[in-house]
């Protein structure tokens, strides 16, 4: 077989087996650079990544790999980073904060339109095409994984596509830096930031209901902004009446321009989105199979990209063509979790690596400092474990379960672009599967 089939059926394999923030982490952008007698170079981002891979990973890759390739092979990790390209900038000139924080895939032209999201997508669209026209502001909402946090970053890339100075910032973000701003007495700074702005987009506005201080620094930003003719994006997980404890003059305001749903896909919308993620994978799959994982993963978006994810993996691994059988192996893969962990072990994993007492993670302070690894262990108890989302929100000290859907969430999306979370959080896993 060649080399770089080879290299690809063992990753394949490697993601079934290894926790996924670790295979993310650590794999998935490693490349087979060269394979020379009997030897695999693989190139990976750095040195800590080199290092880590060559202690924790060399022995199961080689294995893996001599597996697949019926005879005996060396591993080597090497730190080997891409050449831009002649015509592409170097980073130093790319305004600061203009594409931090955004998932290059998170695309217009990734984002797939149905009718559950027609609105959304159009109204998104129409603020890329015509900024603080009618639609200002634009709110969009809907459940978790719907695709709002998709829409903002496809917005904020197309504005920068054109130059406009877009920025986007999680609310809990938004809220953070204004309490370290007033901390160290840099609100000016802080201001400036966002009132600069030509588009702002702040994802999961829910998070700053019952935060007073917050709303009433937003309110103003928001009426700087406005007043200039300038874009204001918003999301949220629910529509901007059902926000019980934010301020009337807020909520008046977002319902000054267009209000956009989100609602879950319908099944045309499923297959549809499995079509569009395989295609981009180079994948042929038939018709058939993608429907019998549309038909699985209801719920939403992230669920049904899992599954397609593992099925491709596990086809991978057993060289077979993508069927029936590899489909229900991998769902109910995806249903099967960790019988030893449980979230008392977890909590005790998280406090010990943030090194902030236990107690204190289950307790009911809401400081920045116990936020974060609150929600990490959120994140990791339902990943690894099968309790609900109430059950965990018990666990860590009687915390409501959109709370936890939240926290889950948040972290789910910081670990895609934050590499110093992503450590950490592997860093855990580790201790917790040692
Ligand atoms: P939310 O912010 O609403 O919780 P996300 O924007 O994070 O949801 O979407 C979850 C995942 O689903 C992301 O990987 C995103 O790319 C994908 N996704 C959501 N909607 C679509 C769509 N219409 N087409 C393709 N992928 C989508
Ligand atoms: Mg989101």
């Amino acid at each position: 077989m060649h080399a770089e089939r080879l290299w690809q059926a063992a990753l394949g394999q490697l993601q079934v087996e290894m926790p996924k923030a670790a295979f993310d982490t650590w794999v998935r952008d490693a490349q087979l650079l060269a394979y020379e007698d009997g030897q695999f170079i693989v190139g990976v981002q750095n040195a800590f990544a080199r290092d880590w891979l060559a202690e924790r990973l060399g022995p199961i890759v080689t294995r893996v790999l001599t597996g697949i390739a019926g005879r005996t092979v060396e591993v080597r990790f090497v730190v080997w980073q891409p050449e831009p390209s002649p015509g592409e900038p170097a980073p130093a000139e790319i305004p600061a904060g203009l594409q931090v924080g955004l998932n290059p895939r998170y695309t217009f032209e990734n984002f797939v339109v149905g009718k559950s999201n027609r609105l959304a997508q159009a109204a998104a669209q129409a603020v890329v095409d015509n900024p603080a026209g009618p639609y200002n502001p634009l709110f969009l909402y809907g459940g978790v994984g719907l695709g709002k946090t998709h829409l903002l970053h496809a917005i904020a890339h197309a504005c920068a596509a054109a130059e406009q100075r877009a920025v986007y910032v999680s609310a809990e973000d938004f809220t953070n830096e204004l309490i370290d701003a007033i901390r160290t007495h840099s609100t000016a700074a802080f201001r400036d930031r966002y009132r600069q702005a030509d588009l702002l987009l702040v994802d999961d506005v829910q998070f700053i209901a019952g935060k007073e201080s917050t709303q009433e620094e937003f309110f103003h930003t928001f009426n700087a902004l406005h007043g200039q003719a300038k874009q204001i994006v918003l999301s949220s997980d629910r529509s901007a009446k059902s926000f019980v404890t934010l301020e009337e003059r807020l909520r008046s305001r977002f319902e000054w321009g267009l209000a956009a749903d989100i609602q879950p896909p319908d099944f045309e919308t499923r297959v549809a989105i499995l079509r569009s993620k395989a295609e981009r994978a180079g994948r042929s799959v038939q018709q058939e199979y993608l429907e019998l994982i549309a038909r699985r993963a209801q719920n939403n978006i992230r669920e049904l990209e899992g599954a397609l994810t593992r099925a491709f993996a596990l086809a991978d691994l057993t060289g077979a063509e993508l069927g029936e059988e590899t489909i229900e192996a991998s769902l109910s893969e995806l249903a099967s979790k960790s019988r030893t962990l449980t979230p008392g072990k977890i909590i005790a994993a998280v406090a010990q690596q943030f090194q902030v007492p236990e107690a204190e993670l289950c307790g009911p302070r809401r400081t920045r400092q116990l936020a974060l690894p609150r929600q990490v262990a959120m994140y990791l108890i339902r990943e690894e474990t099968d309790e609900s989302l109430p059950r965990i929100g018990q666990a860590l000290g009687g915390r409501d379960h959109t709370t936890v859907m939240y926290g889950y969430e948040r972290i789910a999306d910081r670990l895609e672009t934050d590499e110093g979370l992503r450590r950490q959080v592997l860093a855990i896993r580790s201790s917790l599967f040692q």
